[in-house]
């Protein structure tokens, strides 16, 4: 019951003002966003690629109000290409970009997100890697997909997030399977109503299976992004049946969360990415992170109490 709760705090700004403020958040914030600039995630970075892991990387943010903000986030991401260059890594470290964050929800946002996000890729590129267009609440993801299909005509291994709890999930999954696309598939962290989204955990998991299963069996590259045991033992199950090898689809969890797990999978041969998610604004991204598991929340009270 607390989950949405916790969803519904994650859009409001006085709860920001005041999680924001509090003594103790930082200590809490940094086990899933384990630094505020790409000089403290420089050092992260070589540290999970040295133990065998592949990276995602996310600079925090979204929900930006003005075309100012929009530019500064393209900005940050090619300061971080910027930074990867020299480390050589190509396809080991990379992108996970919120349209949100670049412009999408202000007047003219799609084309605006298009032309913040499209030489992000373009850089990417340069250094032998890719982005994956993040999912964000279902009001913004025809926008997303057409984004993705636009910029796939020039950098096919653009990657795009698609959500279980989703009814139309099962369609897009069909497309982007047929097209050949890199997807990740996610059970969903926003809060939907009852008209667009399955609300029981149950008839997620159920839903994550089939549209896993159509993603296995089709073109595209499956990313299987989730921490869940059970779901990671029959995604193994499910490439095994549709003749997949080890390189031909990957695990992804968020750094921070069954960090033994990333490692544990690596070892056993399996391409295991970690999302890992930097900067100042990390209001949003932590508060679906206390949403998914309310025992974080426990952690974070007694924390603050404590105090
Ligand atoms: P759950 O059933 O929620 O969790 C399974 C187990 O994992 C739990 O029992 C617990 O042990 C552990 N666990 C899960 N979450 C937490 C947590 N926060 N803290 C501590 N332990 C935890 N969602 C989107 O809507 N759009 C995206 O673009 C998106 N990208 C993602 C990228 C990656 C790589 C991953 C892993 C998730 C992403 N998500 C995204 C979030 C996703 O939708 C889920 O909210 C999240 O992964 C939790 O679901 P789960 O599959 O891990 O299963």
């Amino acid at each position: 019951m607390l989950g949405p709760v916790i969803l519904a705090a994650s859009r409001s700004d006085r709860m920001r003002r005041l999680v924001s403020a509090a003594p103790v958040t930082k200590q809490v914030v940094d086990r899933f966003i384990p630094g505020e600039d790409v000089d403290a995630i420089v050092p992260i970075i070589r540290d999970l690629t040295g133990q065998g892991l592949e990276l995602t990387m996310d600079v925090v943010g979204e929900d930006i109000t003005t075309p100012a903000q929009a530019a500064a986030a393209r900005d940050a991401y090619l300061e971080l290409i910027d930074r990867l260059k020299p480390l050589d890594l190509g396809p080991r470290a990379e992108m996970s970009v919120k349209l949100s964050m670049f412009g999408q929800a202000l007047d003219g946002g799609h084309e605006l997100a298009l032309a913040n996000v499209r030489p992000v890729v373009e850089a990417a590129a340069g250094i032998g890697t890719t982005v994956t267009l993040d999912a964000e609440d279902h009001t913004t993801l025809d926008s997303m997909f057409a984004i993705h299909g636009e910029l796939r005509k020039d950098f096919p291994q653009t990657g795009c997030v698609i959500q279980a709890y989703l009814f139309r999930t099962e369609a897009d999954a069909r497309r982007l399977a047929a097209e050949g696309s890199r997807v990740r598939l996610v059970k969903g962290a926003y809060k939907e109503p009852a008209e667009v989204a399955h609300q029981d955990k149950h008839e997620i998991d159920k839903a994550y299976v089939r549209v896993l299963r159509t993603l296995m069996q089709g073109e595209g590259y499956p990313m299987i992004g989730s921490h869940d045991p059970r779901l990671i033992t029959i995604a193994q199950d499910l490439a095994h049946r549709a003749g997949r090898k080890p390189d031909e689809y990957e695990f992804q969890m968020l750094y921070g969360i069954r960090g033994d797990e990333h490692l544990r999978l690596a070892a056993e041969g399996h391409r295991m990415r970690v999302y890992t998610a930097y900067g100042t604004d990390w209001y949003g991204y932590f508060m679906r992170r206390l949403a998914e598991k309310p025992a974080n929340l426990r952690f974070f009270v007694r924390s603050m109490i404590g105090h």
